[in-house]
């Protein structure tokens, strides 16, 4: 048999001191790694306690001018003149989205901090569109949009949803469908049955569209086009970064097409119960 030779043996022992003091190397590191992560996630939490502690205490004031101007409004502390009306309209519509935006990072909040509630319950979809649809009807007159409803003639099967969830969701695709399209253009809300077991819901719109380059980050936290920050001053970009995650809490699925200047189509997908 072959003798190693002495000098193959101490490289070989060097070899061995090398590895053991690298692999010590990386558990330090391992260690290291492992406690940064965790100081960020604690700084994470406490970023989202304070935002919706802040938005809770800002519900309180923001509440409270909503009712002074309502007041006013209908006349409760005398007869307005016309302009005098037409400003108070102005900060009622400022308080309104100021209620909206932090509602919003309210939920945000809560998505963060996995305290987002959510209870299914089977139910027509057709059910929930039309509720949203009747809200959505002032928008839709004061913007002079046609809406256009179409879905299947007998209900289909049911689906699992949260109602008041599902409901933002199909209310904040509308809203912007609208919102995006100028007025006197047309905005379509369909409901399909691809498959046995799915539910299409589609909204179209013959809006401005979202550039190419702009639509990967269209989901993405406070995220809004260069073209819609232009022609729509109200918005916070929260919109549909909540509705993605309400959809994958359903287990569903979004996607859209858009071509700039033609219009936009979101895609809503879920499965219908068996
Ligand atoms: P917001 O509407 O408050 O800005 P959203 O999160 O709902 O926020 O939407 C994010 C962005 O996506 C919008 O600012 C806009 O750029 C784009 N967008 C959404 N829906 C449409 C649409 N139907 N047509 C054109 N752009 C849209």
């Amino acid at each position: 048999m072959a003798s190693v030779s002495e000098s193959t043996v101490e490289e070989l022992r060097k070899l061995n001191a090398e590895m053991a003091e690298a692999s010590k190397l990386l558990i330090r590191k391992d260690l290291e790694l492992t406690r940064a992560n965790e100081r960020l996630q604690a700084l994470d939490k406490t970023k989202s306690e304070f935002i919706s502690v802040a938005s809770h205490q800002l519900r309180t004031p923001l509440s409270a001018i909503k009712w002074v101007i309502n007041m006013l409004l209908e006349g409760d502390l005398g007869a307005l003149q016309p302009e005098q009306e037409s400003i108070l309209r102005k900060g009622y519509e400022s308080n309104e989205r100021m209620i909206r935006l932090i509602n919003d990072m309210l939920v945000v909040s809560r998505i963060e901090a996995g305290k987002f509630a959510h209870e299914p319950i089977p139910l027509y979809l057709e059910d929930i569109l039309d509720n949203v649809l009747l809200g959505i009807e002032g928008l839709r007159r004061k913007k002079n949009i046609m809406v256009k409803w179409s879905m299947p003639k007998e209900k289909f099967g049911k689906v699992m949803v949260d109602p008041s969830r599902m409901h933002s969701v199909f209310e904040n695709l509308l809203t912007n469908a609208i919102k995006y399209t100028p007025s006197g253009g047309v905005v379509s809300i369909t409901l399909t049955r691809p498959k046995e077991r799915e539910a299409l819901v589609m909204v179209s719109d013959s809006g401005m569209g979202i550039p190419k380059d702009e639509q990967k980050n269209i989901f993405t936290r406070f995220y809004r086009s260069k073209n819609a920050i232009r022609s729509e001053t109200d918005g916070s970009g929260l919109g549909l970064y909540i509705v993605k995650q309400i959809i994958a809490k359903h287990y569903g699925k979004i996607w859209f097409e858009s071509a700039e200047d033609k219009g936009t189509t979101f895609f809503v997908s879920l499965d219908i119960i068996p």
